[in-house]
């Protein structure tokens, strides 16, 4: 009778406390990360010099760590955490040979854009390059933080410096530690100044972004001080190695922000705020060519490069594994689903905003 009760509640509560086991969400995000790798491990193809910029003498061992004879098995050897975890608690969209589509809605298909689209719900045609201008859009980050249970408990970390701008810490006033950028004088914690010095004596790969071991380090932080509630994590390193055209790299990035991932929801459940109440949502903000010699870059010259993926998983989440023949999701869809399982609506607070997910949930 009591779980019968429990049934009706949560369906007459619908949408308003959807997902009352989440307290906590944990939105990924992995720059310019491919559905094709996702779905299908990695391509054959680009494991040479001229089209993916693989040195000849890494080319045997990188075919042995990664090749092998189905979609599925290479997957597995590209992302050993998200296969062994997402299909068993969670679900995955956007696997084109099963007919699961999802795309950006912007019509750039670059980082800025795609990140403003997913955060705030919707595109913005306005915001069409990556120049680091305050965004004028709230993002569901800042809407979230002025709820009741949300102040101080917001926050994120990432490896792109723009991040600043997308989350407006101007108006937004969130934590955002965001790589390459010391934080003011006498206001980083000892371990984020530990990380300054770090970045400071090792070059990066290109101005105003670093590595993302530095934003997994920054992410462990940020959850043993504030213990957010909403924490963004965005890695960028599969994105910075596409674009020098190293699909070695690409591959190792990729392969790394899995092992992050993995560690990061252990590190997770071994805390009391978080165990059995966190639920993650794992993005990207934008897809890539297909060719072998536009694989390396994205945008509205580039075809196809509006093709992403989607994941999620933990509790609050329908445990439906990898979908096929679903309807098309929207990377738009992103904002109102962190909203959701959380029991808050934020396209009723920000009309026009995409609608969560519906499939994801119970
Ligand atoms: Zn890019």
């Amino acid at each position: 009778m009591k779980s019968l009760l429990t049934v009706l509640f949560l369906a007459a509560a619908w949408p308003a406390a959807a997902a009352p086991a989440v307290r906590n969400v944990i939105l990924v995000t992995i720059d310019g990360l491919r559905w094709q790798e996702v779905f299908g491990g990695a391509d054959a193809a680009l494991i040479d010099k001229d089209n993916g910029g693989v040195p000849e003498g890494a080319q045997a061992a990188l075919r042995r760590e990664f090749l092998a004879a189905t979609p599925e098995e290479r997957r597995v050897r590209l992302m050993p955490f998200f296969w062994s975890t997402v299909p068993a608690s969670g679900q995955v969209f956007g696997n084109r040979a099963r007919a699961s589509r999802v795309e950006v809605r912007n019509l750039e298909n670059i980082s800025y854009p795609g990140y403003n689209e997913l955060l705030t719900g919707r595109a913005d045609p306005l915001i069409s390059s990556n120049t680091p201008i305050p965004n004028p859009n709230v993002t569901v980050l800042e809407w979230l933080h002025g709820r009741p249970g949300y102040a101080g408990r917001v926050a994120a970390v990432a490896q792109w410096r723009v991040f600043t701008s997308i989350i407006n810490v101007g108006r937004s006033r969130l934590p955002v530690w965001v790589t390459d950028t010391p934080l003011p004088a006498g206001t980083a914690s000892p371990r984020l100044r530990e990380l300054e010095r770090w970045m400071k004596d090792i070059p990066p790969i290109t101005g105003g972004e670093h590595f993302d071991a530095f934003v997994q380090a920054a992410a462990y932080e940020h959850i043993g001080r504030l213990k957010p509630r909403v924490l963004l994590v965005a890695y960028g390193e599969p994105d910075t190695w596409a674009h020098a055209r190293r699909y070695d790299r690409y591959l190792q990035a990729a392969q790394r922000c899995d092992r992050f991932l993995r560690e990061l929801w252990e590190h997770l459940q071994s805390l009391p705020e978080y165990r059995g109440t966190t639920a993650v949502v794992i993005s990207p903000d934008h897809g890539r060519g297909t060719e072998c010699h536009d694989w390396t870059s994205h945008g509205k010259k580039i075809p196809r490069s509006e093709e992403t993926w989607l994941a999620a998983f933990g509790p609050g989440i329908a445990p439906r594994g990898e979908r096929e023949g679903t309807p098309v999701i929207v990377q738009a869809q992103v904002a109102a689903t962190v909203a959701a399982l959380l029991g808050e609506d934020w396209p009723a607070a920000s009309p026009g905003a995409e609608p969560a997910i519906a499939d994801l949930f119970p």
